[in-house]
């Protein structure tokens, strides 16, 4: 596995070595755990080349003291690439990527105004901006994402189709933990009590998902949610929301396309999750 911390050396190899018609590319912020190995595992099936960018991007963080308690785990995570299989890992720092402080910022309309967005002011724009730059630096033939991030994933697709990025967009389930809790970096920040509560989001979703099947109304299952998550005393929700999944509207109906979508903190640790009906 090759391993590089500058643009110039790195396009410099995938020119010489990848198959550029076949490399599998999967974006992410380190702290790796078997969600990410997955998407490794996926663009190895399917590509002949394999390629991994690990950078805690700063553009995308709306508040510093997240940025700065973002885990790192550096050496584990080369570790684990490397026993996946991976290819070529690219590990800039933060100057490597922003030389200048970006001038360029995205609006995706309706897209990046709701949940996530709502929330996060600003969150999308970071993301898009280096979503783009390393879409440019390695070329890949497709990027690999995760379902666990349902609103990046279309705000992505979006940037793709009218940047006509030359690449293929491919979303993978979400990896959960026994007990349900979508894997996520930041997990490792819940200490052994709030990781026992942190299940409450999923199992909120669940439930709601159950009820709206049986006929409740959309009111109804976002009462359930809120009462579940109350009766936790470390979790706090900041939303639930239930949208179309093609453009993220907020639904009247619920249909076959509809994506339940949670958020909220356990702690001092923000988390995120989702479900489709028709998981
Ligand atoms: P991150 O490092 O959190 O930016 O995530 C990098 C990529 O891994 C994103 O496309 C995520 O959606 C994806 N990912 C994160 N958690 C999971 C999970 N539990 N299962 C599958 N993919 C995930």
């Amino acid at each position: 596995m090759q391993i590089f911390k500058e643009i110039a050396p790195l396009r410099a190899f995938l020119s010489k070595n990848s198959d550029s018609a076949s490399l599998g590319f999967v974006p992410t912020m380190g702290a790796l755990h078997a969600g990410h190995i997955s998407l490794i595992k996926a663009s190895r099936h399917e590509n002949k080349f394999t390629a991994c960018s690990i950078f805690v991007n700063p553009a995308q963080f709306n508040n510093a003291n997240d940025l700065e308690k973002y885990p790192r785990t550096l050496d584990q995570d080369l570790e684990m690439l490397n026993k996946a299989g991976c290819d070529v890992v690219f590990v800039p720092e933060a100057m490597e990527m922003y030389e200048t402080e970006p001038l360029i910022k995205f609006d995706f309309g309706e897209l990046d105004k709701v949940l996530e967005g709502k929330f996060r002011p600003g969150h999308f724009s970071g993301v898009a901006l280096v979503v783009s730059k390393l879409f440019h630096l390695i070329k890949p033939t497709v990027a690999y994402f995760g379902q666990k991030d349902f609103q990046q994933f279309k705000i992505i697709e979006r940037l793709v189709n009218e940047l006509k990025f030359d690449l293929k967009l491919k979303a993978m389930p979400i990896l959960r933990e026994a007990d349900g809790l979508a894997m996520s970096s930041r997990n490792s920040r819940l200490n052994s009590k709030q990781r026992t509560d942190a299940v409450v989001f999923y199992r909120a979703l669940t439930e709601a998902r159950k009820l709206l099947k049986a006929g409740e109304s959309i009111s109804s299952a976002k009462e359930t949610v809120a009462k579940i998550c109350e009766r936790v005393e470390s979790v706090k929700l900041e939303y639930f929301e239930l949208a179309e999944c093609n453009n993220l509207k907020a639904v009247e109906n619920v249909t076959d396309n509809t994506v339940l979508l949670i958020a909220g903190f356990v702690g001092e640790t923000r988390l995120i999750d989702n479900l489709l009906m028709t998981e």
